[in-house]
């Protein structure tokens, strides 16, 4: 069978949506809701990013769509993490007023924050 599974479809329409409902709890739970919705993208390939745009906008998270291949469960699990990640990003931009490019310290802190209130949220 060379066409895509009806699986594999559906994931790939339905990304945008899953991804812009998984930031609003993630916001919540991990950010204490500080954030304002970005524009969420889903690109080709398997880089994500966040782009600052520094003019009074929430920014862009992209997310590779490369991401969400193999198993159904453990591409939702890693879209998760990816999201969080590119998150954190978007946390020490808009809410710290610190935009790195990199990973440095200062995301390590503000991501690392997050998954401790989302442990705590589980327990
Ligand atoms: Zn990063």
């Amino acid at each position: 069978m060379n066409e895509p599974s009806a699986k594999e479809v559906t994931l790939q329409e339905v990304m945008p949506d899953l991804l812009a409902l998984a930031w609003e709890r993630l916001n919540r739970l991990a950010f204490n809701g500080e954030m304002r919705m970005p524009t969420i993208e889903v690109v080709p390939g398997k880089e994500s990013s966040y782009t600052w745009n520094n003019n009074g906008s929430p920014g862009t998270i992209r997310i590779g769509a490369a991401v969400a291949d193999g198993d159904y469960t453990q591409a939702l699990g890693s879209s998760a993490h990816v999201l969080l990640h590119e998150m954190a990003h978007q946390y020490v931009a808009e809410v710290k007023g610190k935009y790195h490019a990199g990973d440095g310290p200062v995301f390590q802190r503000e991501l690392q924050a997050a998954y401790e209130r989302l442990k705590g949220v589980q327990q």
